[in-house]
């Protein structure tokens, strides 16, 4: 029985992850997810799917990014109906962006039919920056620089919430650390993946006349050591893994300095009695903020002040966070089981209209904002910066990667003025950066992931250590500096796939 892999995104890319596996004349495909940022880029979405997806016999997802699992109402709309296999934390926060992402596609759709595509201005392209990785500092400059529009508006709406609701329906939850049987001789194993709430590795081991053969799919890696999660699990048995590469050829700050420059933000904002002012993405980075802001309160670090989450998706993000315990790591378990809420901030207020979002001006000083989007590039951040930024009393604090031509990028870069909605606002407040938050592991985490496989590893069928080792989701650079890390450091063998490519793993 032939096995293969085909390579149907996230390869010389960041975006768009999506592989089949074929054994026989079964399939399996492991994620499926949007290609954002360029409009060239965002176009492969309008591709043709590459195989029948009424062939497919299950989808396993890794996690809620999406990146990782947009164009699933395609595929379901297309004729897929099988299972959609994933941890309960990614199905509840997909079924979130996945609403978003529907709703975002037929306003975009809208807006073409009116003709002014050129009206459709950052402020009023979305609410939300939604699920979009933009922040991301793995993105490539050319899709991080792209404007918010390219990513939604691109002629009809690829899908509608009806094909949600079609698409929920198959959704199949699974536990960590259970076998799954996903087609007859295919089983998949899911592993912590530390990078959102319900992230995951999967193990998928085909079973034929030449015994199991093993893939592992790392998803996104988190960090080691960040607030809620888990780290992610090394596994050391493979025949193939495919290893993300987002900070291929980057180093992330020490997360102690990235907590102890939140601290000292807090408590210069309360002494001088201004607002704190955080734009932020609202899947992943803003729970661990709110979580790192609970736990230096509690420390005695940092004064209490009030904090105001203006982002509905971020606040519905959170109430998956908080429905999901069994994802947490074992400090915040603890915390919990102490009767802590970690993932709470005491007295934080949602706001959950525009009405409210622009009410929060009226409270008295000092207080934060948590809001989206995190570049700066539309949604509720801006009237909140018509407001602050001309304040000397308050401060602008990036704990995200600012792409460049975005506005985020020029303040966090010195500009004295901001042009918002057509109107100037001087820019007074200081304006501060952390770098340390993050929800990718760098290089080292990678690599450190990676050797757990240079061992005695592999499975009964193979002679030890993996095949091969693909490295995927990085921009080319990244991804072609990570693979010459693991063949120079560990003496694996490298591969870097090309779009579509199609590999026999055994014949
Ligand atoms: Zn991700």
């Amino acid at each position: 029985m032939t096995i293969a892999i085909q390579f149907l995104g996230a390869v010389e890319t960041v975006t768009g992850s999506q592989y089949l596996v074929t054994a026989g004349d079964r399939r399996i495909l492991v994620d499926c997810g949007f290609f954002q940022g360029s409009p060239s880029e965002v176009a492969r979405n309008r591709m043709p799917l590459a195989y029948d997806a009424h062939s497919v016999d299950a989808l396993l997802l890794t996690h809620a990014h999406l990146d990782h699992c947009g164009r699933i109402p395609s595929l379901v709309k297309a004729g897929f109906s099988g299972p959609i296999h994933a941890t309960g934390g990614t199905l509840d926060l997909t079924e979130i962006v996945l609403r978003d992402s529907a709703k975002l596609q037929e306003e975009g759709e809208a807006r073409w039919l009116r003709h002014h595509p050129e009206a459709a201005g950052a402020a009023d392209t979305a609410e939300e920056e939604t699920a979009v990785e933009r922040d991301d500092p793995g993105m490539p400059a050319r899709l991080r620089a792209a404007d918010p529009e390219a990513i939604t508006m691109s002629r009809a709406a690829l899908y509608h919430p009806s094909d949600v609701d079609s698409t929920v329906q198959l959704f199949h939850p699974v536990a960590y650390e259970e076998s799954l049987q996903v087609a007859p001789g295919i089983s998949a194993k899911f592993h912590d993946a530390g990078h959102i709430l319900g992230s995951a590795i999967i193990e998928l081991t085909v079973e034929d006349a030449g015994g199991p053969l093993t893939v592992v799919f790392s998803g996104d890696l988190g960090r080691r050591d960040t607030p809620i999660l888990r780290d992610p699990t090394p596994i050391s048995h493979a025949d193939f893994v495919l290893v993300e590469s987002t900070y291929g050829n980057r180093e992330h700050g020490p997360m102690e300095q990235a907590v102890n420059d939140l601290a000292a933000a807090v408590s210069e904002v309360a002494n001088g009695n201004g607002v704190l002012l955080v734009p932020s993405f609202a899947i992943g980075r803003t729970q661990e903020l709110v979580w790192e802001l609970d736990e230096l309160l509690r420390n005695g670090r940092i004064p209490k002040l009030p904090l105001f989450l203006d982002s509905p998706m971020a606040s519905r993000a959170s109430d998956v966070y908080m429905r999901h315990p069994e994802d947490y790591d074992e400090e915040t378990a603890g915390l919990i089981r102490s009767g802590g809420s970690p993932l709470e901030y005491p007295g934080e207020e949602f706001t959950n209209d525009a009405d409210q979002s622009k009410a929060i001006r009226t409270n008295p000083k000092p207080f934060m904002i948590v809001a989206s989007s995190g570049m700066l590039t539309g949604g509720r951040i801006l009237h909140h910066l018509k407001d602050f930024l001309p304040d000397p009393a308050s401060m602008l604090l990036f704990i995200g990667y600012q792409g460049q031509g975005s506005l985020g990028y020029a303040i966090q870069h010195g500009a004295k003025e901001a042009r918002i909605d057509g109107q100037k606002f001087p820019v007074n407040c200081k304006v501060r950066s952390i770098s340390g938050f993050s929800a990718h592991a760098d290089e080292h985490e990678l690599e450190d992931w990676v050797r757990n496989f240079a061992g005695a590893g592999g499975t009964a069928a193979s002679d030890g250590r993996p095949k091969t080792i693909f490295v995927v989701h990085g921009d080319p650079d990244a991804a072609s500096a990570f693979a010459e890390r693991i063949r120079g450091d560990l003496g694996l063998n490298v591969q870097l796939p090309t779009y579509r490519q199609d590999v026999v793993l055994r014949q």
